[in-house]
């Protein structure tokens, strides 16, 4: 697992943050969770780590990125996990995913974290979980009005817009973390969450 960090941090590959992905695991644990659909495998470090709790969890991860997706493939290959994790080369937005999911892991292009959780929120199990990550993009999300690039500027207003609706989502009931690079936690709306 060291080498693959080694790999990423060297390659400039976003993986979840140590922290990040220590939460990930926990909760996974603690929530019995058996089937995982994730958004962005980068390298499939994430997945990877996932699956190594346990070898009754099932992951499908999307990766868009060609050369990402063939590293993925190969390092999953070298944990010998390809019985667990199925790897799907596209774009999040075109492919199509049959069933549902215990837990969706959101953590692509954080411009479209709107559009990846209104469609594959109904892959989601009735007591299932959606977790985004780096939803504090650095630290940069509490003053947008002050990063000078236009593009920066532009991205990390994405990420807020995207917070404001899960806010605002009286189906869903979502709770915010400042673990790793920031973390949300979102669930159906249930009658005692109404009564709250
Ligand atoms: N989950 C990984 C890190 C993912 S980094 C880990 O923690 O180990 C984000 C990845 O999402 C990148 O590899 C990028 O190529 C991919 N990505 C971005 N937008 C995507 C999309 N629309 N569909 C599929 N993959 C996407
Ligand atoms: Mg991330």
């Amino acid at each position: 697992m060291d080498w693959l960090e080694e790999y990423a941090r060297e390659n400039n590959i976003p993986i979840m943050q140590k922290e990040g992905i220590e939460f990930l695991k926990n909760y996974i644990k603690e929530h019995n969770i058996e089937s995982v659909l994730e958004i962005g495998s980068a390298i499939g470090y994430s997945a990877i780590q996932m699956a190594m709790i346990n070898p009754d969890i099932k992951i499908t991860t999307i990766e868009r990125n060609k050369a990402l997706y063939n590293e993925a493939i190969k390092n999953v290959k070298a944990f010998d996990l390809t019985k667990q994790i199925t790897i799907i080369n596209g774009d999040a937005l075109d492919v199509h995913i049959e069933g549902t999911f215990d837990l969706i892991f959101i953590d692509a292009a954080k411009a479209q974290y709107i559009k990846f959780f209104e469609k594959y929120s109904k892959n989601l199990n009735d007591n299932g979980v959606i977790i985004s990550d780096n939803l504090n993009f650095h630290g940069l999300t509490d003053k947008p009005e002050e990063i000078k690039s236009k593009n920066l500027r532009a991205l990390v207003r994405k990420i807020n817009n995207y917070k404001e609706f899960l806010k605002n989502n009286s189906n869903y009931t979502t709770t915010f973390l400042d673990i790793g690079d920031g973390i949300s936690i979102t669930k159906h709306t249930t009658n005692s969450d109404r009564r709250l």
